[in-house]
C-alpha cells in the first residue's frame, strides 16, 4: 500500500511484469519498423518512463522527440483538450510511432492524431502502455497495447496523482 496526499493505492502491475511486457512490445515494433527508421513520439509527461524502456528494447534505430499535451486534473477528466506543444521535428513523410502512457476516453489521442495527421506524415501507429476498454469514447485505432486494464484510476511508472507518483517503477490501483 502506498498514500499520495488523501488516497491510497495498492500494488498493481510490478516492475518485472512491466518489462517482460515492453520487452513483446519492443520486439513486434523492431519487426514491422525494421526498414523504416520511424519516430517514436513521446507523449509528455506520462509516457517518459515507458518510452525510455521500450526504446532500450527496440533493436533498429529510431528517432526519439517529444510532444505535450494535457486533459486531466486529479482523478477523473476534465474532457477538456489543452495544446499541443513542442513538435520540433518535421514528420512529413515519415513513419511515425506515438507513445502514450494511457488511453482513458481516448479523447487526447483522437485530438493528437488529428494534429499529426495535417502534419502529412506517411503513417502514424499508436502504443500505449495501458489501455481501460470501458472507459473508451472516442474510436481509435491502438497498433500495440502493453496492458488492458479495468476503469480505475492508476499510477506510478511515469503516471501521476496530482503531480506525484510519476517515479515509481511499478503501477498502482487506487485503493
Ligand atoms: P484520455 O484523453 O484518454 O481520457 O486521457 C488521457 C490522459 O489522461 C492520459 O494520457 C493520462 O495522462 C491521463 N489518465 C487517464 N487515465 C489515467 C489514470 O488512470 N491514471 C493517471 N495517472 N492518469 C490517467
Ligand atoms: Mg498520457
Ligand atoms: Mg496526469
Amino acid at each position: 500500500m502506498i498514500k499520495i496526499k488523501d488516497k491510497e493505492f495498492v500494488p498493481f502491475i510490478t516492475e518485472s511484469e512491466l518489462l517482460d511486457r515492453i520487452n513483446v512490445l519492443g520486439k513486434q515494433i523492431s519487426e514491422k519498423f525494421k526498414d523504416d527508421q520511424p519516430i517514436l513520439l513521446g507523449v509528455l509527461n506520462g509516457a517518459f518512463m515507458f518510452l525510455s524502456d521500450l526504446s532500450k528494447s527496440i533493436d533498429i534505430p529510431v528517432e526519439v522527440s517529444f510532444v505535450k499535451m494535457s486533459s486531466y486534473s486529479g482523478t477523473s477528466s476534465t474532457g477538456e483538450v489543452k495544446d499541443l506543444i513542442g513538435l520540433g521535428v518535421d514528420i512529413k513523410d515519415r513513419k511515425v510511432i506515438v507513445v502514450e502512457d494511457i488511453v482513458d476516453t481516448g479523447l487526447s489521442m483522437s485530438y493528437l492524431l488529428e494534429l499529426l495527421s495535417k502534419k502529412q506524415p506517411a503513417d502514424v501507429s499508436v502504443v500505449t502502455l495501458l489501455y481501460k476498454p470501458e472507459a473508451l469514447k472516442h474510436a481509435i485505432k491502438l497498433d500495440f497495447v502493453g496492458f488492458e486494464i479495468p476503469n480505475k484510476f492508476v499510477v506510478g511508472y511515469g503516471l501521476d496523482y496530482d503531480g506525484l507518483g510519476r517515479n515509481l517503477p511499478e503501477i498502482y490501483q487506487l485503493k
